[in-house]
């Protein structure tokens, strides 16, 4: 039934030998699956550029399409240039482009200022070699001085040459449903596929979310709270609300889902036999 839309899983590029073993055995078993693409992330101002690299090269190896991230911050053209040719080289076909975040102590942001100058140096350097994902935020960027400029910002991405979106994690079907219709509207007609965060522990939840302005309703955090550390009740109620939600993205039209696995299979495993996909 959902065989058009497209499923990817996110992972981070590990830091130990131990990290890198369990990763190997996420991919394996969330293989199966037969994902559209595993995505690396790019750690904040360049910081894992090479291990990013290092957990693509395994990804390709393993015979898997890997979709590593790229960001502005930390970066200059030279080494934007260098890595694009390097994945290209490769036969990476996808990356995920975006400005990042500047980690503490940082004070500029590199030669990039926002995701969609990267969009347009990539297309620039290696035409339409890649499938470009850019960021959607359906509950608006944190820094955006109003959701009107965000999404006007949104679409100077797109038409810098994205391909497709993949949104931050949300709780909220009625939010991200309202995006895609205010996306519409503006003529941004490519596909967003909804960001998946499963829940599995309630303090690392809340301080992302407080990171990356992501809401959890109150409805679900004041249940969450109440759990205090009673993981399987945290565990179990979270896996409730993030399946009910993606029934309701999947049943309203979203394009697939991408879910942010904390480089562990579990939770994506079983949201995606209980989605019966
Ligand atoms: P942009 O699209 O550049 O937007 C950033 C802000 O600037 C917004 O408020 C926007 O409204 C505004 N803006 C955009 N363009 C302009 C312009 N031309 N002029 C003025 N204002 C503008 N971070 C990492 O460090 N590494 C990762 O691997 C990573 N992966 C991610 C994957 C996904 C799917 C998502 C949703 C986020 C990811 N992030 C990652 C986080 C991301 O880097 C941050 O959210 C960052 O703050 C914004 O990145 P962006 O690409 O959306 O930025």
């Amino acid at each position: 039934m959902t065989n058009s839309k497209s499923f990817s899983f996110e992972f981070f590029p590990p830091q130990t030998q131990e990290g890198a073993n369990k990763l190997a055995a996420t991919r394996k078993q969330l293989a199966v699956l037969k994902p559209a693409f595993f995505s690396v992330t790019f750690g904040a101002g360049g910081s894992t550029r090479e291990r990013t690299l290092e957990a693509v090269q395994q990804i390709k190896a393993d015979g898997y399409e890997a979709a590593p991230h790229l960001s502005c911050v930390g970066s200059t053209r030279e080494n934007i240039r260098a890595i694009l040719h390097t994945y290209k080289n490769m036969g990476i076909k996808r990356i995920v482009a975006l400005r990042g975040d500047l980690p503490s102590g940082m004070a500029t942001s590199g030669e990039f200022h926002y995701a969609n100058e990267l969009v347009s140096f990539t297309r620039a350097e290696t035409g339409e070699h890649f499938h470009i994902e850019v960021a959607a935020y359906p509950e608006f960027h944190p820094q955006a001085k109003s959701p009107r400029d965000d999404l006007l910002n949104f679409k100077r991405k797109v038409m810098a040459g994205a391909n497709s979106a993949i949104t931050q994690y949300f709780y909220s079907a009625d939010g991200y449903f309202r995006f895609i219709e205010e996306c519409r509207k503006m003529g941004v007609t490519l596909p967003i596929v909804p960001g998946i965060m499963p829940i599995m522990k309630f303090s690392q939840l809340a301080r992302f979310s407080d990171a990356c302005g992501a809401e959890i309703p109150r409805s679900i955090r004041k249940i969450l709270e109440s759990y205090g550390d009673d993981t399987e009740s945290v565990q179990s109620f979270g896996l409730d609300v993030v399946t009910q939600l993606c029934e309701r993205l999947l049943a309203g039209g979203a394009p697939g889902l991408h879910f942010y696995t904390l480089n562990q299979s579990a939770p994506s495993l079983e949201i995606w036999k209980r989605l019966g996909l």
